[in-house]
């Protein structure tokens, strides 16, 4: 075993042995980990540095007490959590995700990833993440204004613009960054640059909205771009109905593309003559009904229960949007056999290990989270730089900022490729390039 490789292999160890039930940070730190042993080949200092365990160590995690009272009078507790996993390009950045599913396990998976996410867009923001159990589905507005400012009652003492920056995530949009930003201004006072995904009457980036969805489709049509192919008439399959779903089919729609399926927890839409981006918005973001409505709505449409990737049929491209896991090994088994030529993630590790194998064993081009979803935290870096300079940009400049990166992204991912000779490997690539970033940083400031 060469030495890159045995250090891998006890970087690893020490992770299982400390957390040997974070079974979603270990997926996502070891999958990450296998990727660099080239890069540690031509990088012993590296090694000798021990880089890599302090890479997977969180700089900081917190978690905390949510107290919060629901409509009916009732006393309620949740769980808050922080991860500052690491500032060596910038200070910390990252989503905060509201959903029941949310532990430190999730919270370190997310928080780890968003580091080499954060570093790939090229600008100067660290790794973070954090969110609560707490469930937004079926609470009144009152109810999320509540709980969101008794989360940032204790949030507020661990975060600031120059120090560690929230935005949303799963559960987390614009009513909530709302309601936790005016509880941050009751504590400390007018501080703009504090949250990113703001609304634009208070300090909010045009664009930031649309940022992922429009940013997953730029990366894809870069990817394509490279291959020697167009999104022009692809068929088009996508998971979820959210935020990054939405604005995901809008654009793929603007290309050329059709896409024929999203989804929510319950079930999927198909309608293969293409998905209006505008219903799904009227009634998941204004109504925040279910997708099954959509099939009521719009005539050509059906509507099913269950998994979107269970549904068989012929097209090109996946883009799965709406959580982590959803895609198994057998559904991307039925992605290779629906003659799909391209993966690429808008939402944080929606492909288990064993899919992303199955990708590359049928020969299908993959473009994984960190490099395809990083528009979201891209523009929200360009928001913290308007609200540093106290001045907005127009719609036109922060897209065209937005496509310029995500063009940039694939094209450091592919470099890396090329360097070390992965064969079209842009998985390795992208963890490649955003870790070389952070790695120098590191080495440079020296044991922290
Ligand atoms: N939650 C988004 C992500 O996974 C955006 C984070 C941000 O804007 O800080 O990258």
């Amino acid at each position: 075993m060469s030495n890159a490789k045995s250090y891998i292999e006890s970087v690893k160890d020490t992770i299982q042995r400390r957390d040997p039930n974070q079974t979603a940070f270990q997926e996502a730190a070891f999958t990450v980990l296998d990727t660099l042993e080239p890069v540690l080949d031509q990088h012993p200092e590296y090694i000798k540095a021990n880089l890599l365990e302090r890479l997977v160590e969180p700089e900081r995690a917190i978690q905390f007490r949510v107290p919060w009272q629901s409509d009916d009078g009732q006393f309620h507790v949740n769980r808050g959590f922080r991860v500052q996993f690491n500032s060596a390009i910038g200070p910390y950045k990252g989503g905060l995700r509201l959903h029941p599913s949310v532990n430190l396990d999730v919270v370190k998976f997310l928080g780890f990833e968003q580091i080499l996410k954060n570093s790939l867009t090229g600008l100067p923001i660290g790794g973070a993440k954090g969110g609560s159990d707490f469930n937004p589905k079926g609470k009144s507005d009152s109810e999320v204004m509540r709980f969101c400012q008794s989360f940032m009652t204790e949030l507020q003492r661990h975060i600031g613009p120059d120090l560690d920056i929230p935005a949303g995530d799963i559960g987390v949009g614009g009513r909530e960054i709302g309601f936790l930003f005016g509880a941050y201004k009751r504590l400390n006072g007018y501080q703009n640059g504090v949250l990113t995904g703001k609304g634009l009457t208070f300090g909010g980036s045009l664009a930031r909205t649309e940022a992922t969805g429009f940013g997953l489709l730029y990366y894809t049509h870069a990817m394509l771009k490279a291959l020697g192919d167009t999104l022009t008439n692809k068929k088009i399959k996508i998971s979820g109905a959210g935020n990054v779903a939405t604005y995901a089919i809008q654009k793929a729609t603007e290309y050329g593309a059709t896409v024929i399926t999203c989804s929510d927890s319950d079930g999927y839409v198909y309608d293969p003559n293409g998905i209006d981006y505008k219903v799904v918005k009227q009634i998941k973001e204004v109504e925040r009904g279910r997708i099954k409505e959509y099939a009521q709505r719009v005539e050509t449409a059906e509507y099913h229960e269950g998994s979107v990737w269970d549904f068989d049929t012929n097209y090109d491209i996946a883009l799965p949007c709406a959580t982590q896991n959803e895609i198994s090994k057998d559904q991307a088994k039925l992605i290779a056999k629906d003659r799909v030529k391209y993966v690429c993630e808008g939402a944080n590790m929606p492909s288990v290990p064993d899919a992303i194998a199955t990708y590359r064993e049928n020969n299908i081009y993959y473009g994984p989270a960190k490099a395809a979803n990083a528009g979201g935290v891209a523009v929200s870096a360009l928001e913290m730089s308007q609200n540093s300079e106290r001045l907005s940009w127009s719609f036109e400049t922060v897209d065209n900022r937005l496509h310029d990166i995500m063009d940039n992204i694939f094209e450091m991912s592919e470099a890396a490729d090329k360097k070390y000779g992965l064969n079209q490997n842009y998985q390795a690539g992208a963890n490649i390039a955003g870790f070389e970033k952070v790695a120098e940083a590191m080495m440079a400031q020296g044991l922290v």
